[in-house]
């Protein structure tokens, strides 16, 4: 049942016209971001394959199949090898696969092959997960292709990944590509009430999440109020001081090893209170921007922010976002980053952040 999902409307029309003529691909891709739902999805699709008693092409979403197929039994070993084994629901045709590390592993790719020319033990359809397929190396895409290639009329594979541009040319001609978008705050907002969150906690949850709904349950509030904290100092030293000293000393805490994890959220946060102030500045109401709860500081930073600035430094968040991906020296990048907001390059052209 997909109305039980929350979100992606557009991918819930696409996946059940898939459904009702038949015509779902052997290889499917589900991109964006972490936590909107993708795995649920990819369930969601194993189990209207697997229905006993489907609706209109849907998972009944009661009958043993649709059941069993909701719960993935994950070792709860800390051991990697224990992990390089396919993750079986309660159904014995649907599981999943995970990076035991930093990569998926040939071994898997092959069990996956083995597995998906079986015919179903049970049900109509084999599904297997593939999640976070951008962690596919070389050799284990390699072994993954040969799957792809001639997937069993019976066996579906959906591969999962945030990052789509890590997979090899190879691979992803030969999925189907289904884009899932971050979810509303307000989407998010009604789920976390409808979860007995009281109204203000689900109001700042559902804004700091970044649509997406594993971090508006996962995210823990107080390293996000303090995430805002550091970077509203950033932002102030930026517009209203212009404190060179302030922002080096704060490039510098962004790397500091405990925030290392943490390094990619407070640069987004950093440019949510940068569209906030913008925003503002243009007379936007308070209603309608993302950190309302700190809208008297935004307030006076957006009556001395310059929107034109404001623009580019957003444009300068993303390049270095770009960046990382392909693992550049962060605090080299961090330490720029904020020196070319604070204007140290000639303005003129959009400087490139190195
Ligand atoms: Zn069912």
């Amino acid at each position: 049942m997909f109305d039980e999902l929350i979100g992606n409307s557009r991918v819930k029309a696409v996946l059940k016209r898939m459904l009702v003529a038949d015509r779902l691909p052997g290889a499917l891709l589900f991109t964006g971001e972490e936590g909107i739902g993708k795995k649920l999805f990819a369930l969601e699709i194993a189990r209207a394959l697997n229905c006993r008693t489907p609706k209109d092409h849907e998972a009944c979403g009661v009958c043993s199949s649709c059941v069993r197929i909701r719960k993935l039994n994950y070792t709860t070993r800390d051991d990697a090898d224990e992990w390089t084994q396919i993750i079986w629901t309660d159904h014995p045709d649907v599981g999943l696969v995970v990076a035991p590390k930093r990569v998926l592993r040939v071994e898997q790719m092959r069990q996956i092959e083995k597995e998906a020319n079986f015919r179903p033990f049970e049900g109509k359809a084999r599904v297997f997960l593939i999640d976070e397929a951008d962690k596919l190396n070389d050799a284990s895409a390699n072994a993954l292709l040969k799957v792809l290639e001639e997937p069993p009329r019976t066996s579906y594979l959906i591969l999962i990944t945030a990052r789509p541009a890590m997979l090899l040319p190879t691979i992803l001609s030969r999925c189907q590509m289904i884009r899932f978008s971050p979810l509303a705050p307000a989407e998010i907002e009604t789920h976390l009430v409808k979860n007995d969150i009281d109204k203000k906690t689900a109001r700042l949850r559902a804004r700091a999440a970044g649509g997406s709904m594993g971090r508006a349950l996962s995210g823990d509030l107080v390293t996000f109020t303090s995430q805002r904290k550091a970077m509203l100092k950033v932002l102030n030293a930026l517009v209203l001081s212009e404190d060179r000293a302030q922002l080096l000393r704060s490039a510098e805490q962004l790397n500091e090893a405990q925030y290392k994890d943490e390094f990619e959220e407070r640069l987004d946060v950093l440019e949510t209170l940068i569209r906030d102030a913008w925003m503002l500045s243009l007379g936007v109401d308070t209603s309608r921007i993302v950190n309302e709860d700190l809208s008297t500081e935004l307030k006076e930073i957006a009556q001395k922010i310059n929107p034109g600035r404001a623009g580019d430094w957003i444009l300068q968040i993303e390049d270095l976002r770009e960046q990382l991906i392909v693992n550049v020296n962060k605090k080299v990048t961090t330490d720029s980053l904020f020196l070319v907001m604070a204007g140290d390059v000639a303005a003129g052209k959009r400087p490139k952040v190195r």
